[in-house]
């Protein structure tokens, strides 16, 4: 833990560092309203930020404040999250834009209990949000500040349990300034992933080695060992022709409300086949030429409604495949 007598050269330190290294072109840190910062935080808990950074600016345009957000149907929603992924974010967000239309007269609370309370916000984005849009002084407890707060106290346990987290929590609240919790926990998280990054930091170049007690920083934090990955087969249906392509709205948990290729009970040749990660597994996704079923549903090529992603993506591979349409159409 850094000396309270010599944190504020901490604080010094990092500020300056921050200011000539710190990271620029995020939208939501140039105008950090609440709203832009809800969003982001929404984007960013699964995405990474070179795919969020458009993502955002073309969400912004569609639902530009708390009210348009809270009028949209869900349809709209789904479909402007398109690609994004783990769609429970997108209705999450949608839910709570409602809860602050009515709960708090479209005012998006400071408080972090508040915030908590709301659908999809838990204690990392409900501290985010207050830091980020209400410039408050609270721990933020990111991959990137976790890793370089248990390098700087030297915190050999495993951060994996809930007395690990607890640790990390204090010392980062005790790193934290009187005032500028914007900038603070910005600079922090800058310097954890350009300087402090996972696996061998770059020491030599640290605004803060002067700080650090990390004997080993490679080596920390100290993390569980990693979960092997599992394959899965997923065979899925493709039913097209000039007149569109045959669907079917997934009832979830997984993807609810979203439309999908209908699952193949009948697996014979794929006409294609992707892969593509789902937290531990490794998905092969086959489509398989089928005849429509009664209760599938035609949908036009030039107007699909909102799809998983790696549905998308083998449904425009198959039509280009079996000549109907281009991968680029989509
Ligand atoms: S000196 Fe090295 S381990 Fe310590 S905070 Fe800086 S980059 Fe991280």
């Amino acid at each position: 833990m850094i000396d309270r007598a010599t944190l504020p050269e901490f604080h010094t330190a990092l500020a300056s560092w921050f200011a000539a290294n710190g990271r620029r072109g995020l939208p939501w840190r140039d105008a950090p309203t609440p709203y832009a910062v809800l969003v982001s935080e929404f984007m960013l808990q699964q995405t990474t930020v070179a795919t969020v950074i458009p993502r955002f600016k073309g969400w912004m345009a569609r639902f530009p404040d708390i009210a348009t957000l809270a009028n949209a149907t869900e349809a709209e929603v789904l479909k402007h999250w398109e690609g994004l992924g783990y769609y429970s974010r997108a209705r999450n967000l949608h839910r709570a834009a409602n809860a602050i239309a009515t709960l708090h007269c479209g005012i998006i609370p400071s408080d972090p209990a508040a915030l908590r309370s709301l659908p999809g916000i838990g204690p990392y984005t409900a501290s985010a949000i207050a830091a980020f849009a209400f410039d408050k002084c609270v721990p933020v407890l990111d991959a990137n500040i976790i890793r370089l707060a248990a390098r700087l106290a030297n915190f050999e346990s495993p951060i994996s349990t809930a007395q690990g987290m607890a640790s990390i929590e204090r010392i980062s609240t005790a790193l934290l300034p009187p005032t500028g919790g914007r900038a603070h926990t910005s600079a922090l998280m800058d310097l954890g992933s350009i300087i402090c990054h996972a696996g061998v930091p770059d020491c030599l170049s640290c605004p803060v080695k002067s700080f650090c007690k990390a004997q080993s920083p490679a080596l920390l934090p100290v993390k569980p060992p990693r979960k092997k990955t599992t394959e899965v087969v997923e065979a899925r249906s493709i039913a097209a022709s000039a007149d569109g392509v045959h669907l079917l709205q997934s009832a979830g948990p997984r993807w609810k409300g979203l439309w999908t290729l209908p699952p193949c009970t009948d697996p014979e040749e794929p006409v294609v086949t992707i892969t593509h990660a789902i937290t531990r597994y490794k998905v092969r996704l086959e489509l398989h030429a089928s005849a429509a079923e009664p209760h599938w549903t035609l949908f036009p090529l030039d107007n699909l409604p909102a799809m998983p992603s790696p549905h998308r993506k083998a449904l425009a591979l198959a039509l280009q495949k079996i000549g109907i349409g281009s991968a680029s159409d989509f």
